[in-house]
């Protein structure tokens, strides 16, 4: 088990799984969701109009990655903060359940961009927290996460919180 924090661009990065927080839509919209579509072709939004209904807050859905270096995309939908009931729970289902939909198709390297720490305003302190403590909690023997961060208040966030983890451990 491996938990490595970049600094970057998640859409650069030849793993297994590339995780993008979408909207329930799926159709796409901007931030990291739009680096995403824009650099992987319109083949994933194709993928995406497929999955009927969209996927709910807390989920997760699977498709191909187009033209990025990565194998598959795992599409999940943060909640959006102050505007629904329970957020911490569902930010952490979205860690949880990309790691089970990861492990469901043999996918062992999986980068997660600082979900709903963008146009979903969850406060970036809680929301790394969430992350570290989910990913630790469900992480599998053989499965390898990596936290990219895209700006440098969450790099310095998730940088000193996967320290002080490493401290307790
Ligand atoms: P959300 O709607 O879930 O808040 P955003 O895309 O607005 O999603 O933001 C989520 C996080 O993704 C933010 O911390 C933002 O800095 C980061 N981000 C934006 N572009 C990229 C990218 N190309 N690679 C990695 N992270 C990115």
């Amino acid at each position: 088990m491996v938990i490595e924090l970049i600094q970057g661009d998640i859409t650069t990065l030849a793993v297994d799984a590339i995780v993008n927080a979408a909207n329930s839509s799926l159709l796409g919209g901007g931030g990291v969701d739009g680096a995403i579509h824009a650099a992987g072709g319109s083949e994933i939004l194709e993928a995406c109009k497929q999955i009927k209904g969209g996927c709910p807050v807390g989920g997760a859905v699977i498709t191909t990655a187009g033209k990025l270096n990565a194998k598959k995309v795992i599409h999940t939908v943060g909640p959006q903060w102050g505007k629904e009931d329970n957020e911490e729970e569902k930010l952490a289902n979205c860690y949880i359940n990309c790691l089970k939909l990861a492990r469901k198709h043999d996918l062992h390297r999986i980068a997660f961009p600082n979900i709903s720490t963008g146009v979903y305003h969850f406060p970036k302190e809680k929301a790394a927290e969430i992350a570290i403590k989910s990913v630790k909690k469900h992480i599998k023997p053989g499965q390898e996460v990596f936290f990219v961060c895209f700006d440098d208040e969450n790099y310095r966030i998730y940088k000193r919180e996967l320290q002080a983890h490493t401290d307790q451990a």
